[in-house]
C-alpha cells in the first residue's frame, strides 16, 4: 500500500473566545461540555482539560471491524490529560475528545473518551470563528470525520 503525506482538505480559522469552565461533581465530561458549546454557540473550537474521574469508558477504535472496543474503568483515575475538539454532527455541537488516565501508582490508560464521570475537572475551550465544520460519515474508515474536502 502506497503512504501519502498532507491533509485531506484544509479550512481557515479566526481564534475567537477562550471559556474557562469547571465542571460539575458526578457528571459525564464528553456531554457537558457539548451542552455547554450548544449554550455558548460554540461550533468549532477545541479544548484541553485535567483533573480527576470517579470512572470511565474508553474506546479503542477496531480498524478493520470498523467498531469501538469499549473499555470500563470502574475505579478513580487523575484526568492526567484529555485533548478534544468540538464541530457539528448533524447539525449539533459534537465532542471529539481523547484522555490519558493515571491510577495510584501513575500507570496511564489512555483512549477515545466515551464517557468520563467528573470527580473534578478543568476545562479550557477555544472557540474558533470559520467554514462550517461538520462531520459526515466516512465509508473507508467507517468514522464520521470532518467533511473538509
Ligand atoms: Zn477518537
Amino acid at each position: 500500500m502506497k503512504v501519502g503525506y498532507g491533509p485531506a482538505g484544509l479550512f481557515e480559522y479566526n481564534a475567537s473566545k477562550e471559556l474557562i469552565m469547571r465542571l460539575k461533581h458526578n457528571t459525564d465530561m464528553v456531554q457537558s461540555i457539548a451542552e455547554f458549546a450548544r449554550s455558548k454557540g460554540v461550533k468549532a473550537g477545541n479544548f484541553t482539560a485535567i483533573g480527576a474521574l470517579k470512572r470511565a469508558e474508553l474506546g479503542y477504535y477496531d480498524q478493520r471491524n470498523h467498531e469501538y472496543r469499549k473499555i470500563r474503568i470502574d475505579s478513580p483515575y487523575e484526568l492526567a490529560s484529555c485533548v478534544g475538539n468540538v464541530s457539528l454532527k448533524d447539525g449539533e455541537p459534537f465532542v471529539h475528545a481523547h484522555a490519558v488516565l493515571s491510577d495510584e501508582k501513575g500507570n496511564t490508560r489512555a483512549g477515545h473518551l466515551l464517557e468520563g464521570i467528573v470527580f473534578a475537572a478543568e476545562v479550557h475551550l477555544s472557540q474558533l470563528e470559520g467554514p462550517k465544520l461538520e462531520r459526515k460519515y466516512d465509508e473507508v474508515t467507517g468514522l464520521s470525520l470532518w467533511d473538509i474536502e
